[in-house]
């Protein structure tokens, strides 16, 4: 069931076949979604994970690497240590808020049409100015991970992003190298 995401996530519509003819239906939305580490939840790191490493794979492998080519954002949180749950609470979300109007404000000014990154075109993509060393971080991931045309361009989306949130013109070596961090199933 989870791959009949796989096109709404792309075109932001979802397509119903009925007798009477091919219905398409605007469907555009946010996927946000969040999965335990391993069956047992508690993490391979963690001493008390029984769980086999077959396990886990077959657990992992729910979503599949077409579904999870089509997420943006795919991010591996660990345990908060002691000092950090019970230490000062971070940025506000007021803040952060601040942060995110301004970077989409950049981006609507940029592309025209209220439309944010996550709307850029291919031909908006290969227009993103990336400094040689992002450019080469990419083309080494791309090769080497063997990434997808698609995952190249939400890469690219995403790095032209982080240089939003920081008011960078182009894209350089650290909104480059956040972006693919930002893009790892596996944890760090
Ligand atoms: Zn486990």
């Amino acid at each position: 069931m989870l791959e009949a995401l796989r096109a709404p996530l792309e075109t932001g519509e979802v397509s119903i076949a009925r007798v009477s003819g091919l219905r398409r239906l605007p469907c555009r939305f946010m996927l946000v979604a969040a999965s335990n580490p391993c069956p047992c939840g508690r993490g391979e790191e963690d001493p008390d994970c029984t769980c086999l490493a077959a396990a886990v794979q077959r657990y992992q492998g729910k979503l599949s690497g077409a579904l999870a080519d089509r997420i943006d954002l795919l991010v591996a949180v660990s345990q908060p240590s002691a000092e950090e749950i019970g230490g000062a609470p971070g940025e506000s979300s007021a803040a952060v808020r601040e942060r995110v109007c301004a970077a989409r404000e950049r981006q609507e000014a940029r592309l025209g049409d209220g439309r944010c990154n996550a709307e850029m075109t291919t031909a908006e993509v290969r227009e993103c100015e990336l400094d040689p060393v992002a450019a080469a971080l990419l083309a080494d991931l791309y090769s080497r991970r063997r990434l997808s045309g698609r995952a190249h361009d939400r890469t690219v989306r995403l790095a032209r992003t982080v240089a939003d949130l920081s008011g960078a013109t182009r894209i350089g070596e650290v909104e480059m190298a956040q972006a693919l961090q930002l893009r790892r199933r596996d944890r760090v």
